[in-house]
């Protein structure tokens, strides 16, 4: 239904069919919208009568007359799709009013000044929003009106002043347009319902699904509804309500109230609304209805609401449902309790998550250490802590120079008064958002909390300058370019760069985690090269190590980064030697470097398996390009400067990364491989003798046929048995390879009888299954991803596999590997291991682990666990082999 009617349209017959009080009116469908964006802005054939007749059902449900001069029937029009897009098109309000029926209002309503106000709104909407006339110029004829009047607020305009405004505007609209201010409601209601259609296609609809991923939409629908007025006097008002906190997850009534307002001054942001607290007591009664709705819709959508309503003479109307946007924290806050509430089960509260909500978890918060009076010199000034986290950046006054900025490798906070949805490109690249205006449910805020952006709303003692792109505050400036600091958990503006760290995980987390962790077949394991990262990977609940890449040891030590240097020249004058001896020597120098390094992470892992991968990358890394270095190593290991230049020179490739590298280094040098396996065996047995439990496995890279393999694990096994036989420790470990040329893949099978496990190592194997270089295709892969452009993949194969391609190769590769060896170890450790989508391939091919950096276990973690249950509702059988883990 929402396909077809928009979310607001789906939501409006919703609330209508369970008897909730909803002003009448009709909706206009998406496929009308498909059909008048595809044949030139032309509606389809069947739409006017439809209209007409609907109009005359509306009519007569209201029993008033669309622009009637006696008892006018006034509607909203507004735009709503199938995704939430918060303020990015069209709405134009108290259509039907023109100069005869603004009259009949007055009289009807008594209240000449509230009939003049919506109209002259009504006249400003449908100049900007229809006709496309310049906000600003309309604005800058209101606050003329205003000044000439002597008035501050809107609130204290006389009727008179409306009037005034309207002429003027209609005077404006002519001398633009040449023609008068249409008085005719059924041209009115025609303009709207084209605008509306066409601002699905405005720039900044365009950038908001763009930036927020949405695809496959006809269009927006339109919602032709009564209106109904919140600005009638001191019983009536407009809100904006939640059913739980979204910011905490707590199980509280939330929102905001402005009385005596019209919809869009709580949404703008414009004046700053009370707590729904407040509304408790100013009006009790509609108070209590509205409770009962909330808990009504919440029961009846099983999940978190966002509902606008408005109360028109103590009247209760609800304008909207939907689901509503929230933190992280309160994403899984939600889940848990709702499934411990019993409206939902703990599948599905695991289905809610997505991997970005585990992304945003980890947000900086101010650092706890920072000084409390250092803080208080830096405040600047204090709002509504709309969005949590925190964030750092240069201070920028406008949307625009905030995309400019970054562009420029900047880091913003973007700084308005309030924000429009013209604004959603600077707030997108922005590290946090601030506004002098503005409620927790304004424009700012929930764009910012769908995004998990830090943000602070209503800093009311901000005081901006546009013009100078100056603010002040509390006696403090901030000017264009100024660091500043957001705290969002407060609310609180500093000035400078304040340090931030990472927040501790919501207890919710953990719980929701264990639920997965009970439903996942797949098994976890983390790419870690580090005692540091591995324990970091435990915490995030990896159950092992699927990748450690041993070079990286060889440039820095994590442990005591002063002896990195001695590693460096260890390793330099490794690849400098001429001379197997001469190699072997460097290599002893490594040896003791490498063993700590294992014994720190077998430590960490405790029991859990630990891949380690041989040297893969090519010598030519290790050594310096510029002859000032050349000269610098060749001082310290003593050699000719010409020695280095000629090595440097010799190992030169026109493509490295199908050149001498992985196991071929190994197949040359033979010493690297001792040195390495020697370094395993002897940490695993030295913690063996600690006590602690070990299970080693040995991983060749790049391996593209059986004999190369065979070659290297019989001299794997002839170091290996060596050291644990002069140990008398009994050790078990495996000897295994990675997939990542797609050789190995189709030759799986022959690959498998040697090899105890395979690995599939997707970023080399996408890089040779598809001929894209890794470290190049970048600049033009976007072209490639872009729906607006090429859009020949759905996504970068780098980051969510190719299923279809790349995906073949694995499949084929595991069908042939357990062909010969049927409980073969099989995992991924390509950078597609964390990724959520690649994940669940990974499950339905029958892996035994996928393999992620330390930050992104937990999303491989929930990724198993849905695939699990969306293969259990879609009722499709896994793989082969069954029932591990
Ligand atoms: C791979 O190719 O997927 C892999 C894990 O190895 P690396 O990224 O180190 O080449
Ligand atoms: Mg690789």
């Amino acid at each position: 239904m929402k396909d077809l009617l928009g979310g607001k349209g789906a939501g409006l017959a919703e609330m209508t069919r369970i008897g909730l009080p909803v002003p009448a009116g009709f909706t206009i469908t998406t496929e009308c919208c498909d059909h008048y964006l595809k044949h030139d802005l032309k509606y389809p054939k069947s739409l006017h009568a439809e209209v007409k007749k609907n109009l005359s059902r509306l009519e007569k449900a209201t029993k008033k007359k669309l622009g009637d001069n006696k008892d006018p029937l006034l509607v909203s029009v507004r735009s709503g799709s199938a995704r939430s897009m918060p303020g990015m098109m069209e709405t134009i309000l108290n259509l039907g009013l023109n100069s005869k029926s603004v009259e009949a209002l007055a009289r009807n309503t008594k209240n000449e000044r509230f009939a003049w106000d919506a109209y002259r709104r009504f006249v400003q909407m449908y100049s900007s929003v229809v006709i496309g006339l310049p906000k600003e110029e309309l604005e800058e004829k209101l606050r003329a009106m205003k000044s000439r009047r002597g008035v501050k607020d809107d609130t204290q305009v006389p009727a008179e002043g409306w009037r005034e405004l309207v002429a003027a505007y209609k005077e404006y609209f002519k001398s633009k347009t040449g023609k008068a201010f249409p008085e005719d409601p059924e041209e009115q209601l025609w303009g709207a319902i084209g605008a509306v259609f066409g601002s699905w296609n405005a720039e900044k609809a365009v950038t908001y699904r763009r930036v927020e991923r949405i695809t496959g939409l006809l269009g927006t629908a339109v919602n032709v509804v009564q209106m109904v007025f919140g600005n009638t006097g001191d019983n009536s008002g407009t809100g904006v309500c939640f059913t739980r906190d979204p910011s905490t997850g707590e199980k509280i009534f939330y929102g905001d109230f402005l009385i005596n307002a019209q919809g869009e001054d709580v949404v703008a942001g414009i004046r700053t609304p009370m707590h729904l607290n407040e509304m408790a007591t100013r009006m009790p009664k509609v108070y209590k209805q509205l409770e009962k709705v909330r808990q009504l819709l919440e029961k009846h959508y099983r999940d978190m609401q966002d509902m606008e309503f408005t109360v028109e003479d103590g009247t209760l109307y609800m304008l909207q449902t939907r689901v509503g946007k929230r933190t992280p924290t309160a994403t899984f806050e939600i889940a848990v309790d709702m499934a411990k509430e019993g409206l939902i089960s703990k599948e599905e509260a695991i289905e809610r998550i997505k991997p970005e909500d585990i992304d945003r978890l980890f947000y900086p918060i101010v650092d706890p250490s920072t000084g409390r009076s250092d803080l208080a010199k830096r405040k600047v000034a204090a709002g509504i802590n709309a969005v949590p986290g925190a964030a750092v950046g240069k201070a920028v006054f406008s949307a625009e120079e905030a995309e400019a900025m970054v562009h420029g490798g900047e880091k913003v906070i973007l700084v308005r008064r309030e924000t429009s949805p013209e604004d959603v490109g600077g707030m997108f690249v922005a590290q946090g958002i601030l506004t002098a205006t503005g409620g927790k449910t304004s424009h700012a805020a929930v764009v910012a909390r769908g995004w998990g952006k830090c943000c602070i709303v209503g800093c009311e003692q901000l005081d901006i300058d546009y013009g100078t792109k100056v603010a002040h505050a509390n006696g403090k400036t901030i000017h264009q370019g100024d660091w500043i600091t957001l705290d969002g958990n407060d609310g609180v503006v500093y000035l400078g760069q304040v340090k931030l760290s990472t927040p501790e995980l919501p207890q919710a987390f953990s719980t929701l985690m264990g639920w997965a962790d009970s439903i996942r077949k797949l098994h976890v394991r983390t790419n870690a090269d580090t005692p540091h990262d591995a324990l970091k990977a435990r915490e995030m609940g990896a159950e092992g190590i699927g990748l450690v890449r041993t070079e990286h040891m060889f440039f820095k030590d994590f442990e005591f980064p002063e002896k990195s240097i001695e590693r460096q020249l260890a390793i330099q004058e490794m690849i400098i030697a001429d001379s197997p001896i001469a190699r072997k020597k460097a290599l002893d120098k490594l040896l003791p470097y490498q063993r700590r390094d294992f014994i720190g992470i077998f430590k960490v892992m405790d029991g859990f398996p630990v891949t380690i991968r041989l040297i893969d990358p090519p010598l030519h890394e290790f050594v310096p390009h510029e002859p000032e270095k050349q000269r610098e190593l060749a001082e310290k290991i003593g050699v000719d400067v010409e020695v280095i230049a000629r090595r440097v020179e010799q190992l030169h490739e026109a493509n490295p990364m199908l050149g001498h590298r992985g196991c071929r280094l190994a197949i040359t040098y033979p010493e690297i491989l001792d040195m390495q396996v020697r370094a395993i065996i002897e940490a695993a047995v030295e913690c063996k003798k600690e006590g602690i439990k070990v299970i080693p496995e040995i991983m060749i890279p790049l391996v593209m046929d059986r004999k190369e393999l065979q070659i290297l694990t019989d001299r794997t096994h002839q170091v290996a048995q060596g050291v644990i036989r002069e140990s008398k420790v009994k050790l078990e470990y495996l000897v295994g390879t990675m997939i990542e040329i797609p050789r190995a893949a189709l030759l799986a099978d022959e690959i498998a009888e040697v090899a105890e496990f395979f690995s599939f190592g997707t970023n080399d194997l996408t890089q040779m299954g598809m001929g894209l270089s890794r470290d190049d295709a970048g600049r033009f892969l976007p072209e490639y991803v872009d729906e607006k452009k090429a859009g020949i993949f759905a996504d970068d194969p780098f980051q969510t596999l190719d299923v279809r391609g790349v995906g073949l190769l694995i499949r084929w590769g595991i069908e042939r590997g357990r062909s010969v060896r049927p409980k073969l170890e099989v995992g991924i450790c390509g950078e597609h291991g964390g990724d959520a989508a690649s994940v669940k391939f990974c499950h339905e091919v029958d892996m035994d682990y996928v393999s992620a950096s330390p930050f992104r276990v937990p999303i491989a973690r929930l990724a198993a666990a849905q695939a699990v249950i969306e293969e259990r509702a879609a009722k499709k059988p896994r793989g082969k082999k069954k029932g591990k883990k």
